[in-house]
């Protein structure tokens, strides 16, 4: 009988975990693990940091807390400058948070508010993809598109207006250009019949992450989406709670593809697992006229706090001297090598796609006719369990869509190395 006053999922009881180094993991019966995921693709710089360690201590001893409000300090101004250059100064305000799903919900109130400010308050809709994860709080469930998280809260949330990104792996389109303008053409028509004139934003990842097995969209349809965004006078926000601070292979997901977002979440990789730490990046000009309207309606205690800022700040340095983006794009080549070996001898891993050091492998009954497993196999748990006996963790997703298959996520740390296998 498990007496843990814990609970956090249906299923088999986890194991304890005892200790963790580099990129391994060990539980209280001894048996060794690689960190396929980055835990929840977080931990990208490796369990065990002396440097990290160092700098949390040294801030813990100087002052471990101080409120937003009260006093300016030096970590929060260090690494709120840290990551504007990360973006070359193409989004330069910060506003800190302590996850995903607040930087998330930060970017939508900021959006709305931006509005309300210029007199443009019949906009109060977001444009969001299904499927999709944009977090757990009530703002960014509104905007994520995956059933089994809203059904229960259906009548709390105030639901975006969903509409399909691209799918490279199963349209019938003459060819992926195609696919795009049709995708583009179906979006375009969908906020036309709901208004544009209603729209705050439109948002999305720029690389799926758990919802749609890393996912890519590519070039063609970011820079759809951007210009949609500036003909209907909306804001584009990325939510880069997951591709940003390096996991695709540049600081930020969407420097791949030329485009330059109004707003921007990040988090999970900010605190690698060391502290909680995220942000909302913005534009001035549209953080300027919120605060010229009385200030952002918005904030959480913890925001901003020294020590959140140091971690995040000792996480980037650490990135800046180890040159961790070349090791990503090292490994991540790797990593795709690796897995088409895998693809060409198990018919049933259909797609392998990603970036960088984010890869998703989606599970297809039949190749052929991409046709997923049926539900009841519960493939994602199974494959899980398989990696898991193995000593490989890695991230599953049921889809439950009826049309794509179950998916996993590799995304290990980033300073993974060429022999950790
Ligand atoms: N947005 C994306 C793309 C995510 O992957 C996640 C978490 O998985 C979130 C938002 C929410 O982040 P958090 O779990 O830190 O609240």
């Amino acid at each position: 009988m498990n007496h843990s006053p814990l609970f956090y999922q249906a299923g088999t009881a986890l194991p304890e975990v005892s200790h963790a180094d580099g990129v391994r993991l060990w539980d209280a019966h001894g048996h060794e693990y690689l960190d396929g995921c980055a835990g929840a693709i977080a931990c990208n710089l490796g369990h065990g940091r002396r440097d990290i360690r160092d700098a949390m201590l040294a801030q813990l001893d100087r002052v471990a807390f101080t409120y937003r409000t009260q006093f300016e300090n030096a970590p929060a101004v260090a690494l709120g400058r840290a990551l504007v250059e990360l973006t070359a100064g193409q989004l330069d305000k910060v506003f800190f948070v302590s996850s995903g799903s607040e930087a998330v919900e930060s970017a939508l109130k900021l959006a709305r508010q931006y509005f309300v400010a210029r007199g443009e308050t019949q906009r109060r809709r977001f444009v969001s993809l299904r499927p999709s994860y944009h977090g757990s709080t009530l703002g960014a469930l509104g905007v994520t598109g995956y059933r089994p998280l809203e059904a229960a809260f259906d009548a709390l949330i105030t639901a975006s207006l969903k509409v399909a990104g691209p799918d490279f792996y199963r349209h019938g389109d003459a060819d992926d250009a195609s696919h795009v303008d049709r995708v583009l053409a179906e979006t375009r028509q969908a906020i036309e019949a709901a208004g544009p004139e209603s729209i705050v934003a439109f948002v999305l990842e720029p690389i799926g992450g758990a919802s749609t097995g890393a996912r890519v969209l590519g070039q063609r349809y970011l820079q759809g989406i951007r210009a949609l965004c500036d003909e209907f006078g909306c804001l584009l926000i990325l939510d880069e709670v997951l591709t940003g601070v390096g996991r695709t292979g540049d600081w930020f997901a969407y420097q791949h593809y030329a485009i330059t977002p109004d707003l921007l979440a990040t988090a999970k990789g900010l605190g690698a697992g060391y502290y909680p730490v995220g942000a909302l990046l913005a534009r001035t000009d549209i953080v300027d006229a919120v605060m010229a309207a009385g200030g952002f309606q918005h904030g959480h205690t913890y925001a901003g706090n020294p020590l959140a800022c140091a971690t995040g700040l000792a996480v980037i340095e650490a990135m800046q001297r180890e040159n961790v983006l070349d090791n990503v794009a090292a490994r991540g080549r790797e990593l795709e090598a690796g897995l088409a070996v895998l693809q060409a001898r198990f018919p049933w891993l259909g797609d392998v796609r990603g970036r960088g050091l984010l890869w998703g492998v989606e599970l297809v009954a039949d190749p052929d006719t991409k046709a997923p497993f049926p539900a009841e196999e519960n493939r994602f748990a199974r494959i899980t369990a398989l990696a898991r006996a193995e000593g490989l963790l890695i991230y599953p997703r049921r889809t439950l869509d009826g049309v794509a298959g179950d998916h996993f996520l590799v995304a290990p740390p980033l300073t993974i190395g060429a022999d950790d296998t």
